[in-house]
């Protein structure tokens, strides 16, 4: 009988702190909603995983559907992560469940589907958006789960993103520039929305008229104080056929995340060179680094000579893992190893890198037998938090490249447009790149150098 009783508590998933909801229809029907879900009794293994999923920060849960099993993976601070697999049924459970709780439909599991639930904290009542994703793929069905805080904490500031305060005074004085172009570029996925918004809301848009336009279909700017203008691109609308349009409004400052044509371009660079009411364009290229960027733009055919007067600047970002901390490890650097990473010696004691056990020792080893720890945990950060789950990072920071555009550049951005000249004379100008950026995040002791090798690859 105890037996019994005591399966039953554990079942109904109460020992796990959070409540899911319905959220996206009226309150009767949410209602429904959350009974249909809990009759398959799934609900308890879906708490289990998505309470897991927020303890490790992780911004997306995907569930792969096979044959067999239900593979978890998490997205943590931009890399993906194993988690325990499931079996088929206690998968499909959840995932009846909470296509249940969303209002989508359990049977359909090829055709792409969309639902939103909420997540409350029984303790903190701090809220969650969650939202899912199911669509049928060649190996079974693929769901992604992802689950916000309502008041999202993301980065807000360019000191949030870890942008040092020199080279946030020299963004800022080409920002406030009343003519020319500044780019921001960034690979998709590596950072280029966080820095895009993070950088225009550093403007001085509350004391100048800002106007943006943006495709329908790939939103990437949440700033306020920007008046947007809205395209078609699939309906084969692009930029150049509106901005005669919205330059009625005589404002100071356009904004454009994606520069997509030639025509869009030079109609960009003729705003910014005019010499009377020049405009301030501020807009967006997919690059590795700054030296990329500019050539992206020279490759869509647009008028070179107009494009080097018109650019003041490039802001290139790359998103990097911190090391947690609790149980980063410090390590002497060799001698080489810093010759080729260009630091002085002596200017730096030690270099920090991931947790790694040290040689096992047998007699260690049969201690800790006795205490293992669970799979994913890290020994130093379960002595003392804040833990890290196993990863040993936390949270990220942004690597940054300025590049101030010079007579020098201009030159060749007209004359000889290759990748090989523009590096050199950018190198010459003593201007520091990604990759010597990201040096100084590692000799700080912020990050490691495979964290940096990985984001550089
Ligand atoms: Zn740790």
């Amino acid at each position: 009988m105890i037996f019994f009783k005591k399966k039953e508590k554990k079942d109904s998933g109460d020992d796990i702190p959070i409540d899911l909801k319905a959220d996206s229809g009226a309150p009767a029907e949410n209602q429904q909603r959350e009974i249909a879900a809990r009759q398959g009794e799934a609900i308890p293994p879906l708490k289990e995983l998505l309470y897991d999923a927020l303890v490790k920060g992780a911004e997306k849960t995907m569930l792969d559907y096979s044959r067999d099993a239900v593979t978890g993976t998490y997205l943590i601070d931009g890399v993906w992560h194993n988690t325990d697999p499931r079996d088929r049924e206690t998968g499909d459970a959840m995932l009846v469940a909470i296509k249940l709780l969303c209002g989508m439909n359990p049977d359909e599991r090829r055709a792409r589907q969309e639902g939103k639930f909420m997540v409350e904290h029984k303790v903190t009542k701090a809220k969650f958006l969650g939202k899912v994703t199911s669509q049928g793929v060649k190996t079974g069905e693929r769901v992604i789960i992802e689950v916000r805080p309502k008041k999202f904490k993301g980065f807000k500031s360019l000191d949030d993103l870890g942008m040092r305060e020199q080279m946030q005074e020299r963004l800022r004085e080409h920002m406030r520039a009343e003519q020319g172009i500044v780019l921001i570029a960034g690979p998709p996925g590596g950072g280029f929305t966080t820095t895009w918004n993070v950088a225009l809301n550093s403007t001085d848009r509350l004391l100048r008229d800002f106007v943006g336009l943006e495709d329908k279909h790939h939103h990437e700017t949440d700033v306020e104080n920007i008046n947007m203008t809205l395209f078609d691109g699939a309906a084969g609308e692009t930029p150049d056929q509106i901005i005669q349009k919205i330059m009625l409004t005589q404002p100071d400052v356009l904004t454009l995340a994606d520069l997509c044509n030639a025509a869009t371009v030079n109609k960009l660079c003729q705003l910014a060179n005019a010499p009377k009411e020049g405009k301030l364009i501020i807009a967006g290229v997919r690059a590795k680094d700054a030296v990329e960027a500019l050539l992206r733009v020279l490759l869509l055919k647009a008028s070179a000579p107009d494009f080097a007067e018109a650019v003041r600047a490039v802001l290139c970002v790359r998103l990097i893992r911190k090391l947690n901390d609790t149980c980063k490890q410090p390590y002497p650097p060799p001698p080489q190893l810093l010759q080729k990473l260009g630091i002085p010696p002596g200017r730096v004691q030690a270099l920090y890198r991931e947790w790694q056990p040290p040689p096992p020792d047998p007699e260690e080893e049969k201690k800790k037998k006795k205490k293992a720890l669970p799979p994913g945990a890290c020994p130093l950060c379960e002595l003392e938090g804040p833990l890290c789950h196993g990863i040993f990072y936390r949270g990220r920071t942004g690597i940054f490249e300025l590049l101030e555009v010079n007579d020098e550049l201009r030159e060749a951005l007209v004359k000889k447009p290759q990748l090989e000249v523009l590096r050199n004379i950018v190198r010459a100008s003593g201007h520091r790149g990604l990759q010597e950026e990201g040096i100084l995040l590692v000799a700080r002791g912020l990050t490691s150098l495979n964290e940096l090798q990985r984001v550089m690859k």
